[in-house]
């Protein structure tokens, strides 16, 4: 597939919209590869859009936000290769336990593998369930946690965990860098687009040699260094935050404020009007006011508001302006996010 001329290799879509289960699906163009974060129901997607995902990111595992596991597995059960799985501490159990609901005599020659990896306080540990073993959990190892729970060539994902009176896990995806081709220079240089610009994007993102030969034709090597300062305009990464299931405390604001800082888009949700903030409170979400303060404060460039209680069928389009005033600064009820604001109530 000739890659072809792109601003930006994230795309991402609430494969339910903004009132229905949360799914966020990541994709990375032209790399045929996808994130999903959280895992409602899915089964109205059809399987071709879900088989490129690689990774999914559960923030807890209450109903709305991990139903969707069977449809995955299902999907993925006959198939070769790994499935990596991150949530909060417990995800691992969850997981077992969805999987002891089911009978695996047939699967020994199965090449299905599902890898779980808690985030805990300041460590990742990571099981293994293989469907050869009958899905049975043993242990992978622990790894470190600093903030990134992923991390490859192209991408980093952050996570952070927030109070939901249960752990409630955000996420933050960031391309590396961005790598733009310039189509005037390629022109200029009379050479041709194909494949060759992955590889070579792939070769500069690894901060592989100036000298290392790139086939640009069959038989026609040029030098990374010399492609990359002609064709190669390259700008930092974009960002895509998602906040869910969340309590508006301090400590919880300052978390997503900071991994949310200067988001290209920010999935944010907005359960409630702030007109019905002791019921937020209570179930310990955000309302549409909060979501679009912290949006504001994070200096996100784009809020997208979701995770509609359906109490407001009908009337969301409320909860729609409420964050977006509080966001564009047209109201703000929120000032005590501001720097040097009072603190938060
Ligand atoms: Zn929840
Ligand atoms: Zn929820």
């Amino acid at each position: 597939m000739v890659p072809p001329v792109t601003k930006s290799t994230l795309r991402a879509r609430l494969l339910n919209g903004q009132t229905g289960d949360p799914a966020l699906l990541v994709s990375l163009r032209w790399q045929g590869r996808a994130l999903l974060i959280d895992l409602g129901r899915i089964d109205r997607t059809p399987g071709h859009v879900l088989l490129p995902i690689e990774a999914v990111f559960v923030s807890h595992a209450h109903m709305d936000h991990f139903m969707g596991f069977d449809q995955l597995l299902r999907l993925f059960l006959a198939r070769e290769g790994t499935l990596r799985l991150y949530g909060p501490a417990g995800i691992a159990d969850c997981v077992q336990g969805k999987l002891a609901g089911y009978t695996w005599n047939l699967t020994d020659d199965y090449a299905f593998t599902l890898d779980v990896t808690e985030i805990h306080e300041r460590e990742l540990v990571t099981w293994r369930f293989a469907a050869a073993h009958r899905f049975e959990r043993e242990p992978v190892g622990r790894a470190p946690f600093d903030g990134v729970c992923f991390a490859d060539e192209i991408l980093t994902v952050e996570a952070a965990p927030l109070d939901h009176k249960i752990t409630s896990m955000a996420y933050a995806v960031t391309e590396r860098t961005h790598l733009n081709v310039r189509p005037e220079a390629l022109a200029a240089l009379g050479i041709r687009p194909g494949p060759w610009l992955n590889r070579l994007k792939q070769a500069v993102r690894r901060h592989a040699p100036d000298d290392t030969p790139i086939e640009i034709a069959p038989g026609d090597h040029r030098p990374l260094g010399a492609l990359r300062d002609e064709l190669l305009l390259v700008t930092p990464g974009q960002k895509i935050a998602y906040v869910v299931d969340t309590l508006f405390s301090p400590a919880n604001a300052a978390r997503i404020v900071r991994l949310a800082r200067d988001a290209d888009v920010f999935y944010c949700e907005s359960p409630f009007l702030d007109a019905d903030l002791d019921q937020a409170s209570r179930r310990y979400h955000l309302t549409a006011g909060q979501a679009g303060a912290l949006a504001r404060v994070a200096r996100a460039k784009r809020l997208q508001v979701f995770h509609f209680s359906p109490r407001y069928e009908g009337r969301y389009g409320e909860l729609v302006s409420e964050a977006h005033a509080e966001y564009h600064g047209q109201q703000v009820r929120y000032a005590e996010l501001e720097p040097g604001g009072p603190s938060v109530p």
